[in-house]
């Protein structure tokens, strides 16, 4: 978030900031699932947008955190797999994103087992009218994001509502790493034309041009390899004889 432009059409623009929301909650999810140490730090441009939202709507007595607080590192991959299995219920039925299966036999295995889980799955919010009036915008939205808890439940709250046709823009990226076996990584394929409509087309199957050409050059060494190996084989016979 580096120019005012950004900082102001989040704060003016009701499906930026839930769009940038859906998208900070995967990046937790990816941060966690990867260890990073600060997997919060996905929501760490949220607070500002959401105490000058405070601010402009009159709000002076609402006392706004100013950071998204860090989970303890033993709990940040337990609150990003419980997020997946309840976002599981949210995706389109055709879509096998999440392996629900996988992640139940995790969550109940004893060492995942945190002994005090108390995930904030609370959604607070206050939903203003817009901020420019006359203009017909929806609501202003304004969840109280001082841990990762509310801030991803906020972001399930738009994806059960359906708001901006989110749920149906998740997706995995083909990508998984150096071993080709790394965890699934998530993104937003949330893609709009220049009146703001949403792309339609083929969805996308990389979060980045980077993974889709780390990819291409994987399958590239992986049929290289096979044909190598067969070629082997063939010359193998022939000196066997
Ligand atoms: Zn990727």
């Amino acid at each position: 978030m580096e120019t005012k432009q950004d900082f102001t059409t989040l704060v003016e623009d009701s499906r930026t900031f839930d769009v940038e929301c859906v998208r900070s909650a995967l990046e937790f999810v990816n941060r966690a699932t990867a260890g990073d140490a600060e997997p919060a730090q996905a929501f760490a441009w949220a607070p500002a947008i959401c105490i000058e939202r405070v601010s402009r709507a009159g709000m002076f007595d609402w006392a706004m955190s100013d950071r998204v607080k860090e989970p303890k590192p033993e709990l940040s991959l337990r609150i990003a797999r419980q997020f997946l299995l309840t976002l599981s219920y949210v995706l389109p039925p055709d879509q096998k994103l999440i392996d629900v299966a996988e992640i139940r036999r995790w969550l109940q295995r004893p060492e995942n087992v945190t002994r005090y889980s108390k995930l904030p799955w609370q959604l607070d919010r206050c939903d203003f009218l817009p901020l420019e009036p006359g203009k017909r915008k929806p609501a202003i939205s304004v969840p109280m994001m001082s841990d990762v808890g509310s801030c991803l439940t906020y972001a399930l709250a738009l994806l059960f509502e359906s708001d901006w046709g989110l749920a149906e823009r998740v997706r995995a990226c083909r990508y998984r790493g150096r071993s080709g076996d790394e965890p699934v990584h998530y993104f937003l394929d949330y893609r709009t034309d220049d009146a703001g409509q949403l792309k339609r087309g083929t969805p996308l199957a990389f979060c980045s041009s980077e993974h889709a050409n780390r990819y291409r050059q994987q399958e590239w060494r992986r049929r290289h390899a096979a044909k190598n190996r067969s070629l082997g084989k063939q010359v193998g016979r022939r000196v066997r004889r």
